[in-house]
């Protein structure tokens, strides 16, 4: 038999029953309760009490509350988990209605969806993306509602799902929504697990095929539609989830961007990780990556635009010259750079403030803040038209100056407001009259007070008397009971205390009514004021949305002239040549990471007659990967349009970067490192062109040393025939070095390394020629293995070597002889021998062979 429940309770199972898969909060007066297995685990998650409470028919059902006022943190804490919240609130007065109240789920909060400032990192993009695959294609739409942006992109052929993980790992989704099935989803599924462990995934099931598809219309020119069949399913996807999440206007989002990977210098996650660009492969923080080194922006819009330029870099001449004359500018104009990066400093992220203006939940500080960043926009706009440079004066023209915006905040909101918006204290004085004048009588109150209490001492003789306040009685005149003989008639008694007895009087009363009545309303015209404030900025979110993004890039290209400051930075050629000359270059996080020891610069030339492949060898821990990656990260900056740490540079643009690079630690998919590593080879030859850069560590390790040789071997043979990228190709193989006798555009290096004595330099020097040696002994004597073993190592090493010249030596003495004695098959006869056909051969005949050859004997 079925339970049935209390009224209250059984309205709860039914909103429930609609959110299966969020925790139900659920507004009972001032606490958000949770019931049944929501509140085991709430209470669980939160460490809060699990209590009980009577479901009806003597059955206790469990409950966990938290104060509504402090929901955020909680809330906050549930998303950080992965978990989303339905908020369910009390849609109308319980003091109006008699039985239950209506209740209704108001929003979904999910960690792609949220907007509460505890929850979004300031330098990084909260993305909720959604993907839909259809026809073999697959598309990508995502969005992050707490800036308003929005794009879009389609992967399409055999490796769109490499596409789609690559753009996935650039995005960082905070929420991933899988809209359609997708072919491969158990590979999909194992890339989130190891790369975006952050991600919570849900799946959306999709009924209504029409009207989702109609919801981006807007967004699309009717000449893309045709084509953007699927991308259409993915934004309409995407909306549509907003729309039952957020239930909330988001015309915010109001500009979808088409991702086109042609336009950018492609870096996929496997580059992006290994060459530590945003964020290091330590614990995926920004700590030591190439963002952390640039970083001087200001402001969290810069923060988070820098971040996109460095993974999304540029790839037309045009473009990166912009902002390297943007970059010159500021480095050759110290004092306005550092004006301008003062002035940022005082800037806000308003990009964010202006959605949450847009969704209502803005209170009247975030308002002063907003206004705060805009008083500053005209300075910078001024400091800007001192500069003569093509690209600033664009961005100084797309400034806007918001003056009325200013004024009206200005005039409105006091300085420093209270967070809440239902308690007053945000309007000025003087910006609405009404308001004024209830504000006067509220604060002449106390005076009259004091002037009532003195009168009734004086009128009663009692000394003692008092005015007081409390919730439940209001205003009273406290007196004590040693008084009690002395209290007029007209006192009507309310309360009695154990030492005093409380009275009210019509006199007071009437008083009470107008000075409540003037609290309530104040609070309410402040509420509608505020609210009036907050609408008229909304109308005008697009255009400062606008100032929003130019002041970002101001601000990224003000950090680029900073860094270059700072750290000697120089200005790279952008040749169509196809070539890369690095004089003197650096990595520009080692060398800020290098304490004791300076960092030793190197040059590198690669182009199609001199250098197209490096084969670079020398002994662990010589610096051979760190001279790799900053090959790459050099040409990456450059193409941000960065200068860069070197003498002089001449860079080409190059269309993508691949790197394999070091052991991989994908070993939780159950796939071998070898195994890895040669999906990852196998990638970069399907997808390397001629204007690609490939930076190869020592691949072909995690197999016999044969097999990895010739693989090895194999893999720049094709590159070199068949691909013509820049590759850079770091060995333990010595043999390989032969490969620059095959081709002359191969070529040697080492790292240059010194020995003296029994000791060991690395010099970090890359010199052209092959290394002979390995030193491995030597690291792992600086890696502090004990003595003992360091020097049976050397001595095994001795012996091993002593052998292998001995073998080498047989070898050589066996050929010799073998050369010198006489043997069946050096002889004539041999020929005839291995030219007869034994299967066919009749006894006779084999007779008369042996006959022939015992003659000849
Ligand atoms: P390998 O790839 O040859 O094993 P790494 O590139 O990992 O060696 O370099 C080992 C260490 O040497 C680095 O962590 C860095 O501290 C130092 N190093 C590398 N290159 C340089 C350089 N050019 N100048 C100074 N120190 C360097």
């Amino acid at each position: 038999m079925s339970v049935s429940y209390t009224p209250m309770l059984e309205q709860y199972r039914e909103i429930k029953a609609k959110h299966p898969e969020e925790i139900l909060f659920f507004r009972l007066g001032d606490f958000y309760e949770m019931f049944f297995s929501d509140a085991e685990l709430a209470s669980r998650e939160l460490e809060i009490t699990l209590t009980s409470r009577e479901g009806g028919q003597n059955t206790r059902v469990p409950m966990c509350g938290i104060p509504y006022h402090a929901a955020d943190t909680y809330i906050a804490k549930l998303i950080g988990k992965g978990y989303k919240i339905a908020i369910c609130e009390q849609m109308e007065d319980p003091k109006q209605v008699k039985g239950l109240v209506r209740r209704e789920v108001i929003k979904i909060i999910t960690p792609g969806t949220v907007l509460s400032e505890n929850l979004l990192p300031d330098q990084n993009n909260n993305f909720l993306v959604v993907v839909w695959e259809e026809s073999e294609e697959i598309s990508l739409a995502a969005a992050d509602i707490s800036t308003g942006e929005c794009l879009w992109t389609v992967f399409s052929g055999l490796y769109r799902l490499n596409g789609l993980c690559d753009q996935l790992f650039r995005l960082m989704p905070a929420e991933l929504v899988l809209a359609s099935k997708l072919e491969n989803i158990a590979e999909l599924e194992a890339f989130i697990e190891n790369r975006l462990s952050r991600c919570t995934v849900t799946t959306l099931n999709v009924s209504d095929v029409d009207s989702i598809k109609a919801l981006p219309q807007q967004f699309f020119s009717p000449a893309e539609l045709p084509q953007a069949v699927g991308a259409c399913m993915a934004v309409g996807c995407l909306l549509h989830y907003l729309q039952q999440t957020v239930k909330n206007d988001l015309s915010h989002i109001n500009c979808l961007v088409k991702y086109n990977a042609a336009e950018h210098l492609i870096l996929d996650a496997a580059t992006l990780r290994n060459l530590e660009i945003t964020r290091n492969m330590r614990d995926g923080s920004k700590k030591d990556t190439l963002f952390s080194v640039l970083d001087f922006t200001q402001t969290a819009m810069g923060g988070r635009l820098l971040k996109k330029w460095l993974e999304y870099p540029l790839l037309k001449t045009e473009e990166i010259t912009a902002r390297q004359n943007a970059v010159g500018s500021f480095l050759e104009l110290p004092v306005v750079r550092q004006n301008i990066h003062r002035l940022l400093t005082g800037i806000y992220d308003f990009e964010r403030i202006l959605t949450r203006i847009e969704v209502g939940t803005a209170n009247a500080r975030d308002l002063v803040a907003l206004k705060a960043s805009l008083d500053i926009v005209p300075e910078i706009k001024d400091c800007l038209q001192d500069i003569r440079d093509p690209l600033l004066a664009y961005l100084q023209g797309q400034i806007r100056n918001h003056a009325d915006v200013v004024e009206l905040i200005a005039s409105a909101i006091v300085d420093t407001p209270p967070f809440s918006v239902r308690e007053g204290g945000m309007i000025k004085e003087g910006y609405h009259a009404e308001l004024d004048e209830l504000r006067f009588i509220s604060r002449d109150s106390k005076k009259w007070i004091q002037e009532l209490e003195s009168q009734e001492r004086e009128k009663t003789g009692i000394k003692s008397l008092k005015v007081g306040y409390n919730k439940v009685f209001g205003y009273y005149l406290e007196v004590t009971h040693t008084h009690a003989a002395a209290v007029p008639a007209q006192y009507i008694r309310k309360q009695t205390l154990a030492n005093a007895e409380r009275y009210i009087t019509p006199e007071l009363k009437d008083f009470e009514t107008k000075i409540l009545g003037a609290q309530e309303k104040i609070v309410s015209i402040e509420y509608h004021l505020f609210s009036e404030v907050r609408d008229y900025i909304k109308e005008k979110i697009k255009e400062i949305q606008q100032t929003a993004r130019q002041i970002a890039q101001v601000d990224v290209l003000t950090a680029l002239g900073e860094a270059a400051a700072r750290y000697n930075y120089i200005r790279p050629a952008i040749n169509t040549r196809n070539e890369i000359i690095l004089k003197d270059g650096r990595h520009p996080v080692v060398e800020r990471l290098l304490v004791r020891e300076m960092f030793v610069p190197n040059d590198t030339v690669l182009n199609h007659t001199d250098s197209e492949v490096m084969i670079i060898t020398g002994p662990n821990m010589a610096g051979k990967s760190t001279y790799m990656r900053q090959v790459a990260v050099l040409v990456l900056l450059a193409q941000i349009g960065s200068f860069i740490p070197a003498r002089e540079a001449s860079i080409c643009p190059v269309d993508r970067i691949f790197t394999r690079v070091g052991a991989s630690d994908d070993l939780a998919t159950g796939q071998s490192t070898f195994m890895v590593e040669m999906n990852e080879v196998a990638q970069i030859l399907k997808h390397a062109t001629q204007k690609s850069l490939i930076i190869l560590d020592e691949i072909g390790r995690g197999t016999s040393t044969f097999d990895g040789m010739s693989i090895a071997k194999a893999v720049i043979e094709h590159i070199k025939k068949k691909i013509k990228a820049k590759t850079l190709f770091a060995t333990h193989y010595h043999e390989l070095t032969d490969l620059a006798e095959w081709n002359g555009s191969i070529k040697n290096y080492s790292v240059a390394v010194k020995e003296r004595g029994k000791e060991v330099v690395f010099l970090r020097r890359i010199v052209p020629g092959g290394a002979d040696k390995s030193y491995g002994i030597h690291v792992a004597q600086l890696a502090g293995l004990p003595k003992g073993t360091i020097e049976r190592a050397q001595e095994i090493l001795i012996e091993l070597e002593q052998q292998h010249v001995c073998v080498q030596e047989r070898v050589a003495q066996e050929q010799t002889a073998a050369a010198n004695q006489p043997t069946l098959f050096s002889s004539a006869l041999a020929d005839d021998i291995l030219s007869l056909d034994i299967m066919t051969l009749t006894p006779l005949e084999a007779l008369n062979v042996l006959y022939k050859l015992q003659n000849q004997a």
